[in-house]
C-alpha cells in the first residue's frame, strides 16, 4: 500500500497564528488517522520578506505544538533551478510570455478603463485585475524598446493558449469534511495570465507548489479555503507538465474578530503570544475548534 504523504507549506514571512495552527493540525490529525507521513516545506521564495529567524520560530511553534515531521525539510529557496527548468519547458511549450507592464503601469490602465467605461475591469477571483496585455497599454514601439534593453519582466502564463493546448474541462478531486470525494470543476480562466516568474523572485507560488507536491510525491493537499479558487491553476500546471494530481482538502478558516481572515500581522493570535500568555497546545486546539 502507498503511504498517504501529507504536507503543511508555511511562508516564513511572519509568526504563525491560529489559522496556521488549524491548517498545521488538521495535516498532522490526518496524517495520523491515515497512517500516512507528514512533511512540512518552507514556502521562501520571497527573499526580501523570508528569513531564518522567522523560519526557526516557525518550526519551534509547530514542534510546541506537538507536530512530528520529516527531516529534512525541503526549503523552496534552495530549488530555484528546479522552477526554471519548469519554466523552460512551459516557453517551449508556447505558453509563456514576457509582459513588460509595471505595476504602476496595470493599475493605471485599470483606472482609465473603469473612467472611461464606468464598469469595473474583470478581475481575478482574489479581486486583482487580469492582466490587460502589453498591446492594449504600449505603443508597438515601446514594447521593442523594452524587450531591446531587456527591460524587467513578469513571465506568465498565456492562459488562452494553455487552455487550448489541454482542450479538456478541467476538474480536481476534493475531499469533504464528510469524508467523501468530489470532483470540482475547476476554472482557470478566470485567472487570467497569472504570473509565474519575475524578476526579483524567479519563481512564483503557483508554480512552486504545483512543482513541489509532485517532487514530494504529496498525495494530500489539506490547506485553508482561501486557496481553493487556486487550485484551477495549479491543475492546469500540473497538466502541462504531466504531473500527478492529489486530493485536495480546503479547510474552513479561523477568522478574526473582525470576521476576516487572519493575517501574520495580526499579533494577538500569533502562537508565540498566545503561548507567552499561558495557552497550552491543548488550548490552541480549542481555540481553532479542534476536539
Ligand atoms: N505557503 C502558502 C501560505 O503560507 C500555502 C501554500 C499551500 O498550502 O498550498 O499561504
Amino acid at each position: 500500500m502507498i503511504r498517504p504523504v501529507f504536507r503543511f507549506a508555511p511562508s516564513p514571512n511572519g509568526r504563525l497564528h491560529l489559522g496556521h495552527a488549524l491548517s498545521a493540525l488538521l495535516n498532522a490529525d490526518m496524517a495520523r488517522q491515515a497512517g500516512g507521513r507528514l512533511l512540512i516545506r518552507i514556502e521562501d521564495i520571497d527573499r526580501a520578506r523570508c528569513t531564518p529567524e522567522l523560519e526557526a520560530a516557525m518550526l519551534a511553534d509547530l514542534a510546541w505544538l506537538g507536530l512530528v515531521w520529516e527531516e529534512p525539510v525541503r526549503r523552496q529557496s534552495e530549488h530555484f533551478s528546479d522552477y526554471a527548468a519548469a519554466l523552460d519547458r512551459l516557453e517551449a511549450m508556447g505558453v509563456l510570455y514576457r509582459g513588460y507592464l509595471t505595476r504602476g503601469e496595470i493599475r493605471q490602465a485599470v483606472a482609465d478603463f473603469e473612467t472611461r467605461e464606468g464598469t469595473p475591469f474583470p478581475r481575478d477571483p482574489d479581486g486583482a485585475p487580469l492582466y490587460p496585455g502589453d498591446a492594449a497599454v504600449l505603443a508597438e514601439q515601446e514594447i521593442g524598446m523594452r524587450a531591446a534593453a531587456a527591460a524587467p519582466f513578469a513571465l506568465r502564463l498565456d492562459m488562452g493558449a494553455a487552455l487550448a493546448r489541454l482542450a479538456t474541462p478541467l476538474t480536481w478531486r476534493e475531499l469533504g469534511e464528510d469524508g467523501q470525494i468530489a470532483r470540482v470543476a475547476a476554472d482557470p480562466a478566470r485567472w487570467g495570465d497569472v504570473v509565474l516568474a519575475r524578476k526579483d523572485t524567479p519563481t512564483s507560488y503557483h508554480l512552486s507548489v504545483v512543482l513541489d507536491d509532485a517532487l514530494q510525491g504529496i498525495t494530500h493537499v489539506v490547506r485553508g479555503r482561501d486557496l481553493f479558487e487556486a487550485t484551477a491553476v495549479h491543475r492546469v500546471l500540473q497538466m502541462l507538465l504531466g504531473l500527478d494530481e492529489p486530493v485536495y482538502r480546503h479547510h474552513r478558516l479561523v477568522l478574526g474578530e473582525d470576521g476576516r481572515k487572519l493575517s501574520k500581522s495580526q499579533g494577538d493570535t500569533a502562537l508565540s503570544v498566545l503561548r507567552a500568555q499561558g495557552a497550552e497546545p491543548k488550548d490552541i486546539r480549542a481555540l481553532v475548534g479542534l476536539a
